[in-house]
């Protein structure tokens, strides 16, 4: 297998030796570098697969493991906006971390009271990655104010104008909110996605004619990129849906490594 993949979204699974076991997977696949993510306590249940859980993994866990395999995974700071504060982006900067990934904000991402975290993470140079599209937790978050409403694709059109030198990823292609998510692709320089997610979920009810119809515009292979926001065991699968995906559609081989590594390699400027 001669391809080579960058993962631009994968969660830490709390499961007893996960690190070794995404290790493991990502030579196996030809995977070069997984941008990871640790939410703490925030959905510590998250994608488990393998037995009880086994702590419970945060940005200074990611730290850690960042700096001990710098060549292989590079770090996403979690931040919720609205709990959160602009101070925690100097503090992620100091741990380390490459980027941000936002999840569950308390009000919509283009809220100006958020605008100050992207105002440091713009002046850090860290990439941020967006939620996007219908969450519903493993368990029901009461008092946790979880709206997905607030994590509409269409909400990063003014950070976009704001800041238009932070590079913004939205995650999952918006799942049900597609058209937004790849018209500001489309439109907004700074504007990437991925298409994360299982190979049952939001990808499989949609026919090859769907994603060319969606990604129709000539440039569109430089603004998508590999994510698999799956358990480390389904990574494979997740990696050959998309791979089926993309030459479905006919797209050349040099179009589908932009989208495997090329794009993130200049996105995260490594
Ligand atoms: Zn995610």
């Amino acid at each position: 297998m001669s391809r080579t993949v960058w993962d631009v979204h994968h969660h830490w699974v709390n499961e007893e030796g996960y690190i070794e076991r995404l290790l493991a997977t990502m030579d196996r696949l030809g995977i070069e570098r997984t941008g990871l993510i640790a939410m703490g306590d925030f959905v510590p249940d998250l994608f488990l697969l393998h037995g009880p859980r086994v702590g419970c993994a945060d940005n200074e866990d990611l730290a850690r493991v960042v700096t001990a395999h710098p060549d292989r995974l590079w770090g996403w700071g979690y931040i919720r906006l609205g709990r959160h504060v602009p101070e925690d982006v100097d503090r992620l900067a100091d741990l380390g971390m490459a980027g941000l990934k936002f999840h569950a904000p308390v009000r919509p991402y283009s809220d100006p009271q958020y605008f100050p975290v992207y105002e440091k993470a713009s002046r850090y140079g860290m990439p941020c990655l967006f939620h996007t599209g219908i969450f519903y937790p493993p368990t029901p978050m009461p008092g946790e104010g979880i709206n997905s409403e607030n994590y509409r694709p269409i909400h990063v059109e003014p950070i976009a104008h704001e800041f238009p030198d932070l590079k913004m990823i939205i995650a999952h292609l918006g799942v049900c909110w597609n058209d937004e998510a790849a018209a500001l692709c489309r439109i907004c320089p700074n504007v990437h996605a991925d298409l994360s997610g299982r190979v049952d979920g939001w990808r499989s009810s949609r026919p090859i004619e769907w994603f060319s119809q969606l990604l129709y515009w000539p440039t569109s292979h430089e603004k998508i990129l590999f994510g698999s926001d799956v358990h480390a065991d389904e990574v494979e699968t997740t990696l050959e849906d998309h791979e089926r995906i993309f030459s479905r559609m006919g797209w050349s081989a040099d179009r589908i490594d932009n989208v495997l590594q090329g794009n993130a390699r200049r996105l995260m400027g490594m």
